[in-house]
């Protein structure tokens, strides 16, 4: 791995980040590759993939229950990227960190694990007319289940919650608040320690959707005071299939199962099961091992880059990219929070977002169109889709240059 920078140093070398991803120096219609689909999925540096080949080549095995040599040290891998989890989020205790598929599961394992033990007819559960269909669906589910009311705190113009009313929906029927650290649509940073502040003043617990938190910056769970925060192991340059959970001790100690099956249990007969403690109770079969192995690499890989410089250099990219935006006619940004983190959301007049993407695609510019899965988003700002270009480590100002150029093109295709 190219050591891009010391995580003390103040500037990424971009140019180092961009020689540890392979696919990087693919060509995609005889040009090179401009990646800006970063908050759909990231590229994976050599560290993260060598990781994973050579858990297969050279210790693959079940892990937990196996006394042979094998066995013992695939799950001493495992575990340590367990370890290298709870450094990454700042989390105080390993068992605090459940292995998951990804932030999707994660929420919807606190949804029907705390939320089912812990909510019941007349309660609340607090989210943001800004959120992922991972964080509405689940508590949709858990409020058809259980009778509790579904609450959203609005948010304004530019793609920020209101918190003046986001404070006065938050009361003693308030029993879960769950919001995401950064919008995959409109890019907003959300103020989540002073949400966090909110939710225990009336003793609800706060989940944190960190499925595009993660990969932007540095996450401490503690500072942010989230009670759960989930992650996926794709959106922070790690492997698909894999993510964590972060659960306060104490809560997840008290939760029940979520799944049953091999690897929770502490005994099981036929009139009765009793538990492992958590993570186990919470990890029923056989994980994504090398997945998880490869998780812990890209959280290392991360935090050798620095996550203060990572933050910095898409902060400045940012900041390019909304510039050279401005720049194309007809050209509508949907997003334009005060924190924001290097999702840049966009409409034009001319064209319909996924033939933006389609000519983009020409020009061997990878962005997404759609939804994003937040529909509601799409609602409250009256368009059905956006483009979205999504910045990452790799990117760069000529990246960012490309795309307007390409931009002009869309312009110059359909007559605008
Ligand atoms: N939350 C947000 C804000 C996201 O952007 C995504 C994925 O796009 C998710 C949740 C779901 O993540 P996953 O599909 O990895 O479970």
């Amino acid at each position: 791995m190219a050591a891009a920078t010391s995580p003390t140093s103040t500037k990424l070398d971009v140019e180092a980040v961009r020689r540890d991803f392979p696919i990087l120096q693919r060509e995609v219609y005889d040009r090179p590759l401009v990646y800006l689909d970063n908050a759909a999925s990231t590229q994976k540096p050599r560290a993260v993939i060598d990781a994973v080949a050579t858990f297969y080549e050279t210790t693959n095995a079940n892990i937990h229950r196996g006394v042979h040599r094998l066995s013992q040290e695939a799950t001493d891998q495992f575990e340590d990227a367990r370890e290298a989890m709870r450094d990454f989020l700042g989390a105080t205790k390993v068992e605090e960190i459940v292995f998951t598929r990804g932030t999707t599961e994660g929420i919807n394992l606190v949804a029907m694990s705390y939320g089912r033990a812990n909510v019941g007819a007349g309660d609340e559960i607090l989210i943001t007319h800004m959120e992922h269909h991972s964080n509405i669906v689940p508590w949709q589910l858990l409020c058809e289940q259980t009778g509790a009311q579904l609450v959203v705190a609005p948010i304004n113009d530019d793609g920020e919650i209101d918190m003046d009313a986001f404070a006065s929906l938050v009361s003693e029927r308030t029993k879960i608040v769950s919001v995401g650290h950064v919008s995959n649509a409109l890019g907003t940073i959300n103020p989540i320690a002073e949400i966090g502040r909110l939710a225990h003043e009336v003793g609800a617990v706060l989940v944190v959707d960190g499925a595009q938190g993660c990969p932007h910056g540095a996450v401490d769970v503690q500072a942010l005071g989230a009670d759960f925060y989930a992650c996926s192991g794709h959106k922070m340059y790690g492997p698909t299939g894999v993510g964590v959970l972060y659960g306060r001790h104490d809560l997840l100690e008290a939760m029940p199962p979520y799944q049953g099956g091999g690897e929770m249990i502490r005994t099981v007969t036929f009139e009765k099961s009793t538990y492992a403690p958590s993570p186990a109770k919470f990890e029923a079969g056989t994980p994504n091992i090398a997945g998880g192995v490869g998780l812990g690499a890209a959280a290392r890989y991360l935090q050798s880059i620095g996550l203060e410089a990572i933050e910095r250099h898409e902060a400045e990219l940012l900041a390019y990219g909304t510039e050279r935006l401005a720049e194309v006619d007809g050209l509508r940004m949907v997003g334009t929070a005060r924190r924001k983190a290097g999702v840049m959301g966009f409409v034009m007049d001319c064209a319909h977002p996924h033939d933006i993407g389609t000519i983009l695609d020409r020009e061997a510019v990878a962005v997404r169109t759609g939804h994003h899965c937040a529909q509601p988003v799409m609602d409250r700002f009256g368009v059905p889709a956006t483009s979205r270009a999504s910045l990452g480590i790799y990117n760069t100002r000529e990246e960012i240059d490309a795309l307007v150029d390409a931009l002009q093109q869309v312009r110059e295709v359909f007559g605008g």
